[in-house]
């Protein structure tokens, strides 16, 4: 599905801007996520966000799953953790998220885009096809947001 022509993760590290310089504001970041995909799109944007997530996921120059918790903090999405962990499944508390101080809404899943890039990464990573959902997330009222991850084995 990528060609020659395609734009790779490296190439967005390629910023010349002058005076703005390489960030954008979260609030920026979260209009495109909440009020373009959540709210713009058919269903929240699911279907589309897993289909994004995980384009981004296999761009990522990442080898291992410490490079890529690594990235995830970088990229300043979130800071993840791993807080449970067997041979078939994994749980990752994301703390400081994105979405942290949006009003709570209970119900509302908001952060499954970032969720769909774990898998798309995790996937490369592992060479298997995980799944990732989200089962908590600070706007449903959560302590924190948390992704399980299934088919490690
Ligand atoms: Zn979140």
């Amino acid at each position: 599905m990528t060609t020659s022509s395609d734009f790779t993760f490296a190439d967005m590290r390629k910023i010349k801007r002058k005076t703005l310089g390489d960030v954008v504001p979260l609030e920026l970041f979260r209009s495109i996520r909440l009020i373009g995909m959540y709210q713009g799109l058919p269903l929240h944007g699911k279907g589309t966000t897993g289909v994004i997530g995980k384009q981004i996921g296999q761009s990522l120059p990442v080898n291992s799953v410490d490079e890529l918790l690594n990235l995830f903090k970088e990229l300043k999405i979130g800071i993840p953790a791993i807080v449970r962990q067997d041979a078939e499944r994994m749980h990752i508390a994301i703390h400081d998220c994105f979405c942290e101080g949006l009003p709570v809404s209970e119900g509302k899943f908001v952060c499954d885009l970032e969720g769909a890039i774990f898998e798309g990464a995790l996937t490369k990573i592992l060479h298997k096809t995980v799944t990732v959902r989200e089962i908590k997330c600070n706007v449903n009222g959560d302590e924190h947001c948390e992704y399980e991850i299934r088919g490690l084995s």
